[in-house]
């Protein structure tokens, strides 16, 4: 035995569970947990209930694959969206990052990663096949490929447009002014911006 105390139990255990979160190491798992320690119960009972109705809530949207509270989602309900694009990401926070920009006014789908045969990620580990379906007599008249500008990225769009173009769908990619080797999500609105109005037909 090492001596803790019950409370001590429950103050390693905590330092644990967020040692575990992305970009959180030890040291600051530390320091949240004391933080949260010092505050008032009820800001811990509000993080706490924050947590458990993420899970409970948010789900994804059957359509294009984003996070949402009701299905289908905002953007695929939207009547102000232009039904007859689909933009490509990998993940859900890389439609944040576009929303932001404000400039595109069409539909989205979520692939949730990227063709990695380095890390054993195929095609059919990924929504390809769900993209494939709905393009199946869509009013779709481009597919831009907004994945992001890494290897894994550009594996990727290059093997949709294999698929897609053959449909007979404009196929294009978002311009190069994005750094080689970055990720959407962490993209400025400028750049961001000159990407899309970039974009280059495959
Ligand atoms: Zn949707």
């Amino acid at each position: 035995m090492n001596g803790l105390t019950p409370s001590a139990d429950a103050i390693s255990k905590l330092i644990q569970e967020f040692s575990k979160l992305p970009g959180i190491g030890p040291k600051s798992a530390q320091r949240i947990t004391y933080h949260l320690l010092r505050n008032s119960d009820e800001q811990a009972k509000l993080l706490a209930e924050a947590i458990l109705s993420l899970k409970q809530k948010v789900s994804l949207c059957s359509t294009c694959f984003n996070v949402t509270e009701s299905d289908p989602c905002p953007i695929c309900r939207g009547s102000g969206r232009e039904h007859t694009s689909i933009c490509i990401v990998e993940q859900p926070q890389d439609i944040l990052a576009l929303e932001h920009t404000g400039i595109y006014k069409g539909l989205y789908h979520v692939l949730h990663g990227a063709i990695s045969p380095t890390e054993g990620i195929g095609a059919d580990n990924i929504r390809i096949k769900e993209l494939l379906n709905r393009l199946q007599d869509s009013p779709v008249e481009e597919v831009i490929l907004a994945t992001n500008p890494n290897l894994e990225g550009e594996q990727t769009a290059m093997y949709l447009s294999q698929l897609i173009v053959p449909l007979g769908i404009k196929v294009t990619r978002l311009a190069r002014g994005l750094p080689f080797g970055t990720e959407l999500e962490y993209a400025d609105d400028v750049t961001l911006t000159r990407a899309i109005e970039g974009r280059q037909e495959f």
